[in-house]
């Protein structure tokens, strides 16, 4: 049995408060030990869902209203509510999702900082631009742009990184003024649904509502909701489409963060040295491979190739494997049975189909856990391009490691996907890599780095092709949230607009008497 200090209940928060009627419970299970339950996330119900959207849409007339200064408000007590419990989330963390601890706290902190981080926009939003007079006015004699919140939001979170994945849709919607109802993942809620509570009773009631649940039932309902009016949804790419269609229906604006399919290019004059090769470990394998622009796919000139195998698999042997709570572990199991499975059905597949496999890494404490959903890191040479871990996301500690002979080629091989988050060049040439790196399609290309961490606020984030639609980071992720409001006067109600004819013909109201 679980000790009560690591048991926990994910229930959902509609109105203003915990939802406490006895609901289906779903076992939270422990990746590391999957006999092992570690909590539980309740199954919200229909009802559960209509209510959160109605305390959503009625909490919005009052949150879209408020300054976003005093939004902000709201938005730092619920961080630092969230703050004063951080270590209790992140040990939840590693016993639902089996990170490691690092990688835990780095969640739950990163999380924290991205509600300071909107909050602190705040002074930069609001108010009406008065655009009167700028060329593209036309004949108007006064014009006028205001953002407006788009109204209550959905926002949809994946387990891999829950807490802070989550609070990059809630932070800027929240800011922007709309309300929200979250759908926490059903593998990993417990910290992500504790720390939910912990900021919407920070803020006025209905403003942040949560409804644990499945997605085909709980996600799907939400999404086609009639008062939800804007949609965020960081998945996988068949999940986006199916969110696509459901919010068809109702014409909702809709955010689609979805998987990758990451190529990293080293160039032939690559430095292959320790800083680098860590780099790429980490970029490859940091939460066992389950990162959305994780490395996924790994191109090496030729004349490297062999040089590149050598050093790359030596690190790899050093890594270390085991249950997210012991010290010096670098890769946890993989958090889902499904996941785990797909893993040990590519590597049976890249074994019979005569590649060649290097499995490295070593056990914690030196002793093989007796259960979990442990893969151990592998590199994967000798396939063809079109191969299906070449091709599809491995989402797992295997990487896929082919050669080039010229720089065409490792272009349209990077290209060769209907995926597009992020990707890299490598090379110790910067212009060379930078007329490379903007040849690639992707939402965002790194030069000798790839991994959490790299990408920059300054510039959006998010993918191209069914990578998905829209942008997070800063005023990328409020736009979002929102839609804009042009007001125009015209004050001489005669007056010609060019190029539109007049209607001819209309006398005055006399004019029939
Ligand atoms: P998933 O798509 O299975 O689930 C994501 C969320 O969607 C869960 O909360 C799930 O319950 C919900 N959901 C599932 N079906 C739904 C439906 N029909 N309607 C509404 N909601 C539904 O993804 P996952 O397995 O949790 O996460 C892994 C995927 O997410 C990977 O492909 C990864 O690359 C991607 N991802 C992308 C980013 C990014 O920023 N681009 C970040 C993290 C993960």
């Amino acid at each position: 049995m679980p000790s009560q200090e690591h048991w926990a209940t994910a229930r959902g928060y509609v109105d203003g408060g915990p939802v406490t009627d006895p609901r289906t419970m779903i076992a939270v299970l422990d990746p590391a030990a999957p006999s092992v339950r570690v909590g539980e996330g309740a199954e919200s119900t229909p009802d559960d869902v209509d209510r959160s959207a109605a305390a959503a849409a009625r909490a919005f007339l009052g949150w879209a209203t408020l300054t976003p200064a005093e939004r902000a408000r709201g938005m730092t007590a619920g961080a630092d509510a969230i703050a004063a419990e951080a270590d209790r989330l992140a040990d939840l963390l590693v016993r639902e999702v089996g990170k490691p601890v690092h990688e835990a706290r780095g969640d739950i902190n990163g999380g924290i900082h991205l509600l300071r981080t909107f909050a602190d926009l705040a002074g930069d939003l609001g108010g009406m631009r008065d655009l009167t007079g700028h060329p593209g006015t036309g004949q108007a004699d006064g014009v006028w742009l205001q953002h407006v919140p788009v109204g209550p939001a959905v926002v949809i979170s994946p387990w891999n990184t829950p807490v802070y994945l989550c609070l990059n849709a809630v932070a800027p919607a929240l800011v922007a003024g709309c309300a929200v109802v979250v759908k926490p993942p059903e593998e990993a809620p417990l910290a992500l649904t504790r720390a939910l509570h912990l900021l919407a009773a920070a803020l006025p009631a209905g403003v942040l509502n949560v409804v644990p649940g499945r997605g085909a039932t709980v996600g799907e309902r939400l999404v086609a909701h009639p008062e939800i009016r804007a949609v965020s949804l960081t998945g996988g790419i068949a999940t986006g489409r199916s969110v696509l269609k459901a919010a068809a229906g109702t014409v909702k604006k809709t955010h689609l963060e979805l998987g990758g399919n990451d190529p990293a290019i080293l160039l032939e004059d690559v430095d292959l040295g320790v800083d680098t090769l860590r780099e790429l470990v980490a970029g490859c394998f940091a939460v066992s491979g389950q990162v959305c622009f994780n490395i996924k796919r790994i191109y090496v000139h030729h004349s490297r190739l062999r040089e590149f195998l050598d050093r790359f698999t030596s690190l790899v042997d050093q890594l270390v494997l085991g249950p997210g709570h012991l010290p010096g572990v670098h890769l946890g199991p993989l958090t889902t049975e499904a996941g785990f499975r797909n893993a040990q059905r590519l590597l049976d597949r890249a074994r019979e189909a005569g590649h060649h496999v290097h499995q490295g890494g070593r056990w914690a404490g030196g002793v093989e856990p007796a259960e979990g959903r442990f893969i151990r890191p592998g590199v994967v040479t000798g396939m063809d391009p079109g191969d299906e871990l070449v091709v599809e996301e491995q989402f797992a500690p295997l990487i896929p490691v082919l050669p080039f002979t010229d720089e065409s080629e490792a272009i349209a091989e990077a290209n060769r996907t209907e995926y597009g988050l992020c990707s890299s060049v490598w090379s110790a040439d910067p212009g060379r890599a930078l007329a490379l790196a903007r040849r690639i399609q992707a939402g965002n290309t790194f030069i000798n780095a790839h991994r959490v961490g790299a990408s920059v606020p300054l510039v959006p984030f998010g993918g191209v092709k069914q990578s998905g639609l829209g942008r997070n980071h800063l005023h990328y992720a409020v736009a979002a949230y929102s839609e804009e409001h042009a007001v125009i006067r015209y004050s001489d109600p005669g007056h010609q607009i060019p190029g539109i004819e007049p209607w001819s013909g209309l006398g005055g109201p006399e004019a029939n008497s």
